[in-house]
């Protein structure tokens, strides 16, 4: 398949998805014009917000592959990933990704993402998300243990 091809099919998934109740976002993951996997946005029916079309194509290649590592592999996704499936395409290790959407876009139809991606950028004290350090010293311990660990299977 061309990468129009794969777009169009990812494109086809958010039009399906929203047709059964979903948000409309879809995703392909291929590699040389072959589809391995396919994700579709399932945050409403699933009750989990991390079930974007980008990580739920992910997990699905991963199983189906039995990896972590999608080196090699693309990503086609109807819209301009969110931060948190640009961090998931990132350490999915996936080649290059393609979207048809962009985040403005998205934002038009009540998406925001740029708001995430607009409080990245501040200073972690002015941002909507208050955070504090709690037990560094005892977190540290796993750490620790990690760098001493000789079978440990890095990614
Ligand atoms: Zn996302």
């Amino acid at each position: 398949m061309t990468k129009e091809e794969l777009m169009r099919k990812a494109i086809e998934l958010s039009v399906e998805n929203v047709e059964n109740g979903g948000g409309p976002f879809g995703a392909v993951i291929a590699k040389d014009g072959q589809i391995v996997a396919t994700g579709v946005n399932r945050v409403t029916s699933n009750c989990d917000p991390t079930a974007h079309a980008e990580v739920s194509a992910i997990r699905a290649a991963c199983e189906k592959l039995g990896t972590f590592d999608l080196s090699g592999y693309e990503i086609y996704t109807s819209c301009e990933p969110c931060p948190m499936c640009l961090g998931a395409i990132y350490w999915a290790h996936l080649d290059k990704m393609y979207y048809g959407n962009n985040k403005t876009d998205a934002k038009n139809i009540g998406f925001d993402d740029s708001f995430i991606y607009d409080e990245l950028e501040l200073p972690k004290d002015r941002r909507k998300l208050p955070s504090e350090i709690v037990l560094p010293e005892e977190a540290i311990k796993a750490f620790d243990m990690w760098m001493k660990k000789e079978d440990k299977v890095e990614y």
